[in-house]
């Protein structure tokens, strides 16, 4: 461990400019200063209110995309809900704008949230259906039901409050709005939830074994998304105080999708940036509509260049060529020793399987196996090719909803809950195939792992990422916690993985062939590692091929043939069984050897 000085506060992740927040601040507070003072004709004043409120809308895109990775294609609607309510409510009901707005924002986060459950049982494809068809109804609802929505006629002279009259001032305070849910948007993305959304977007299966919820962490992004659609929306009624169906159509949700990928879908600037954009193209491209077809040509030529050449938006591009010069140095700090408390005190077995079945079909990949796990040891599970290893080891986490069987994790009885929850229960765990969220840092992958509740960091984000930083330094890899890990080599993603699973700090450690496509050195630094986990008491269950790694980390083997347990006991003993040898190793006793 090296000693040097630090420059981050022990909660940050990334090392942030001290001027960043007062220089926002400033350049919020100069464009409403632009905004009041500045001259303008109506035509550019309608043209800085749409854009304004748009990217309002276009923010909510940033979070349910962008950041947890589900496509929404009905931003548009919410939108218009938002822009109904303050339409409606203002001048069929007389109700104030304020609560217009709230009433707007409510409707709108309640129809996202229901949305955001769709994705319970649906994803991709399906999912932009859904999201689709709900554009589709509320675009012929707000059409159709004309007693209540004027239908096609939409809604004229919708007021806003007496303050807010003079255009430029209303300009000028949906620019506060924007810079102020820009902000919060900024800063979701290193919160608990924001960090749960990334790693639900990169890898959803190792987010449910490291802990998140999958599904609720979907439904708030998308009531988050819907909220800002609604927000965005009342603000817009409010600015062209006339609003009808054809501006939330499921063309304008396209719109909006066109938006936030232009300018890059990962960051709130992108928004803001791709909104700018897609609504001055068209006005600057105005000079060419005498030529009928032309104008339209070159927007969309424009558009389609832009997404090829800069795939992660105009944004992402401009980021990637800042970070090509700042490769600043970021400074190593000291990290306290990672605590383990390895479930406790408690009964001497932790982990109690009996009768575990999963049959696929006809196929009985795992038979009735018994697996007794006793506390403070290294307990391997090996077996020949498709034995039904890790099939065992995905019922166990959950990942698999067992055919029959118990299983019973530190006297808690887990068989039927989801893999989630079973994490909380005390969990952990490394994939066959690694499975880390690759466009995530290290530190950030390891402090998911370190969220578990009833993890010892609690809910406090300094101790969250101290942790985390604690078990990328117990793996030896604290110098590159700030890296993002698809740059590390295949070791020290298995490394960072198993990180990630220390840090929540399980009671049982489930590793799925660690040693597996590791060089020889790499394999000298596991073994070293799995030693130095047992030291501490934790336990862990691991599957593996390599009988020298096997017998020499290993008190207790179990071996699977068929699905089926043929062995069980002391190391030494296992080996030497017969049936161990004919089935595992295939040959005679020499082979053993
Ligand atoms: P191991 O990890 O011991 O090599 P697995 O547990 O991966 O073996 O596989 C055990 C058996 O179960 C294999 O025959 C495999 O083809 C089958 N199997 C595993 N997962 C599935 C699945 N999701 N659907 C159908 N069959 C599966
Ligand atoms: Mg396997």
């Amino acid at each position: 461990m090296s000693t040097s000085e630090t420059t981050t506060a022990p909660g940050d992740i990334r090392p942030r400019l001290r001027w960043g927040v007062p220089a926002y601040v400033l350049l919020v507070l100069a464009a409403m200063a632009i905004a009041i003072v500045v001259p303008k004709t109506g035509y550019v004043l309608n043209i800085s209110l749409q854009a304004t409120t748009y990217a309002i809308a276009v923010l909510g895109l940033t979070i349910v995309l962008g950041l947890c990775g589900q496509i929404n294609l009905a931003q548009a609607a919410f939108f218009g809900l938002g822009a109904y309510a303050v339409g409606l409510g203002q001048t069929h009901y007389g109700v104030n704008f304020w609560v217009c707005l709230l009433i707007g924002t409510c409707v709108a986060a309640g129809f996202g949230a229901l949305l955001g459950a769709s994705t319970l049982r649906l994803g991709g494809h399906y999912l932009a259906m859904v999201t689709i068809s709900f554009q589709q109804i509320v675009t012929l609802v707000l059409i159709n039901w004309i007693p209540v929505t004027n239908g096609p006629d939409g809604v004229r002279a919708i007021p806003r409050p007496g303050f807010l009259s003079d255009g430029s001032i209303y300009l000028a305070f949906c620019i506060a709005a924007l810079g102020t849910l820009g902000f919060l948007v900024w800063h979701l993305r290193d919160t608990r939830l924001g960090r749960a959304m990334r790693a639900v977007r990169d890898n959803e299966l190792a987010a449910g074994v490291a802990g998140i919820d999958v599904y609720r962490t979907k439904v708030t992004a998308f009531a988050l998304s819907a909220i800002l659609g609604g927000i965005g929306g009342g603000l817009f009624a409010g600015g062209f105080s006339y609003v009808s169906p054809d501006q939330f159509s499921f063309a304008e949700s396209v719109v909006f999708l066109t938006m936030v990928l232009l300018g890059g879908v990962a960051s709130p600037i992108g928004a803001v940036i791709g909104t700018g954009l897609l609504i001055l193209i068209p006005e600057w491209l105005r000079f060419l509509k005498s030529i009928p077809g032309l104008y339209l040509a070159i927007y969309g030529a424009a558009v389609i260049l832009i997404v090829v050449f800069m795939p992660d938006g105009i944004w992402g591009y401009l980021r990637g060529l800042l970070d090509r010069f700042k490769r600043a140095v970021l400074p190593t700090r000291t990290s306290a020793a990672l605590q383990l408390s390895g479930g406790g005190q408690g009964s001497e077995t932790v982990l109690e399987v009996r009768g575990l079945s999963k049959h696929f079909g006809g196929l009985k990949a795992v038979d009735e196996v018994d697996l007794t796990i006793r506390r403070g040891g290294v307990h391997a599970l090996i077996g020949p090719n498709g034995s039904g290893k890790t099939t065992t080891l995905n019922v166990l986490s959950g990942l698999y909803k067992a055919t029959a069987g118990s299983i019973v994790l530190n006297g808690q009885d887990i068989t039927g809950l989801p893999p989630h929850a079973r994490t909380r229960a005390g969990l952990g765990r490394t994939f066959q195939n690694i499975r880390l969220w690759r466009s995530m840092t290290a530190l950030e992958n390891v402090m998911v792992g370190a969220e578990r509740p009833g993890s010892p960091a609690g809910n406090d984000p300094a101790a969250l990422a101290e942790r985390a930083r604690a078990a990328l330094a117990f793996v030896e890899l604290e110098d590159r916690a700030d890296e993002v890990v698809s740059s590390f080599s295949y070791g020290h993603q298995r490394a960072v993985e198993i990180a990630r699973a220390l840090a929540g700090d399980p009671v049982l450690l489930l590793l799925d062939e660690p040693g597996a496509g590791l060089n020889s050195s790499e394999k000298v630094e596991l073994r070293d590692l799995l030693k130095r986990i047992s030291a501490r008491g934790l336990t862990i269950l691991i599957i593996d091929h390599d009988m020298t790694l096997v017998s020499e980390v290993a008190q207790h083997i179990t071996v699977l043939n068929f699905g089926r347990r043929i062995a069980d006991g002391y190391s030494a003993d296992v080996l030497k069984h017969p049936d161990v040898i004919a089935a595992y190793l295939g040959t005679g006793p020499d082979a053993a050897a």
